[in-house]
């Protein structure tokens, strides 16, 4: 069936999946009268953040999370919990009137001399243009060890673990200390077992908060500043907020979390209480994993330590997701498709973060968390930090200007190209 049939009128733009990166770009061709349909191979928006684990709160604050035209609710926390986020895309799709049409996959995405024809798992339809948004940490990554299926306890992928109640006086070893790991480790905790993270690399690790400013508007501050130099001049407060994390057993990364983000692209861990439990003995940390014996962990270096159960976290096929959306935004540059570059690009970007990938597109600085009392409180009258806030803020302001006048002119320019064409 052709998309004119079972919609009325020739769709222009076809969109793939309705996660947060799908329903911002639905929502802003909307705004600008681009017809577009959402194929989404799930039964809802947002379908992934259904299946997260149930503590999950947004490691962003969500004056930088929302996505363009519509904030979040008032009455949400600085970091809404899974559920508000999943109620938030609800809202967002009702507000925007964008109707995805659910349980189509698309199987298969080809040129023609109109544009691309798409197949989904149930129909075949044209489109002038595809905007790829199915998201970069969706599949997981599954490592095996030495021994691994002897292991006699349950082994599961964080991206299937829903919360600590199985595990109450269980010994839990999670291997690997990224974003999910970190939280994992605390909900377990919280249920009554006793996690061990096992960390094989060096990393950095950064607060939820500084100085009472959600992260990512800290680093927005920096953007102004190669990320090297960045990481320098945040590299005393993040000290002061973290402490030192080789007394923990950890190796800190040679280089910072700016520097990190743009080599590895890769987030750091930010932290929201996980540093706090391995201090207090709640939680402890082990070097990376060599093999499993039935029981057991076998740590590189020979300790080994008997654990009921396995937690693989942080193992998401982070890497595939951006080869395959650079390689399409390459060839899209050489396809002369210059609509799926930019959304390719701004997807990527949003997947990395809903908000810094949001802020990067759009230029939007949330300025309400400045005017916040408990920062202010925080900076506890030291003129020293106020004096370097304040040259960080208005670099910032002036990186802001610059960026959006940039990405005005670039979207200005594409759409003139396109209805001059
Ligand atoms: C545990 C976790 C916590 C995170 N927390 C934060 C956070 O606090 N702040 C932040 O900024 N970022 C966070 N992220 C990163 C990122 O922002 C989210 O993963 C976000 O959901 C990415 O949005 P997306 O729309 O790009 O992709 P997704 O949310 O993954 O959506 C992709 C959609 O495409 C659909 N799809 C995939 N393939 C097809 C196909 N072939 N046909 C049709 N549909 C398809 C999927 O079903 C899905 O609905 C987190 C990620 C994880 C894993």
């Amino acid at each position: 069936m052709l998309l004119e049939a079972s919609y009325g009128m020739p769709e222009q733009v076809a969109i793939v999946g309705a996660g947060p990166a799908g329903l911002a770009v639905a929502a802003c061709l909307k705004r600008r009268g681009v017809p577009a349909i959402v194929l989404e191979s799930g039964g809802q928006v947002g379908a992934v953040w259904h299946q997260h684990y149930d503590r999950l709160h947004l490691h962003t604050a969500k004056g930088g999370s929302s996505l363009p035209g519509l904030d979040f609710p008032s009455d949400y926390p600085r970091f809404p919990s899974r559920e508000q986020f999943i109620a938030y895309l609800e809202g967002y799709a009702r507000h925007f009137g964008i109707q995805p049409a659910f349980g189509e996959q698309v199987t298969r995405i080809a040129p023609n001399a109109a544009g691309w024809h798409v197949t989904t798992s149930r129909r075949e339809l044209p489109a002038r243009h595809v905007v790829i948004a199915t998201g970069y940490t969706r599949l997981p990554l599954e490592p095996r060890w030495p021994g691994l299926e002897r292991f006699r306890g349950p082994v599961l992928h964080s991206s299937r673990y829903r919360n600590g109640a199985s595990y109450q006086g269980k010994r839990v070893l999670i291997v690997g200390l990224g974003n999910s790991g970190g939280e994992i480790a605390i909900d377990l905790h919280e249920h009554g077992a006793q996690p061990t993270i096992a960390v094989r690399s060096p990393v950095n690790v950064i607060p939820r908060e500084l100085l009472g400013l959600p992260i990512l508007a800290v680093a927005a501050l920096f953007r102004a500043f190669p990320p090297r130099v960045a990481d320098v001049l945040a590299a005393p407060a993040l000290a002061l907020a973290i402490g030192d994390i080789t007394r923990l057993g950890l190796r800190r990364r040679p280089y910072g979390p700016l520097e990190q983000v743009k080599r590895d692209g890769r987030v750091p861990l930010i932290d929201v209480g996980t540093l706090a439990l391995v201090r207090e003995g709640k939680a402890k940390i082990a070097p990376g994993v060599e093999r499993f014996t039935e029981t057991s962990a076998v740590f590189e270096g020979g300790a080994t330590e008997p654990f009921d159960a396995v937690v693989l976290a942080g193992m998401l096929a982070v890497l595939v997701g951006l080869v395959v959306g650079a390689i399409v935004g390459i060839a899209s540059i050489f396809l002369n498709m210059p609509m799926i570059m930019l959304v390719v690009l701004s997807s990527i970007a949003g997947a990395v973060a809903v908000t810094g990938g949001l802020m990067l597109v759009f230029g939007s600085l949330n300025t309400a968390d400045f005017t916040r009392g408990d920062f202010v409180d925080k900076v506890n009258n030291n003129w020293f930090w106020y004096l370097l806030l304040l040259v960080l803020i208005v670099i910032g302001i002036f990186g802001q200007m610059r960026q959006r006048i940039v990405m005005n002119r670039s979207i200005r320019d594409y759409w003139y190209a396109e209805a001059a064409s």
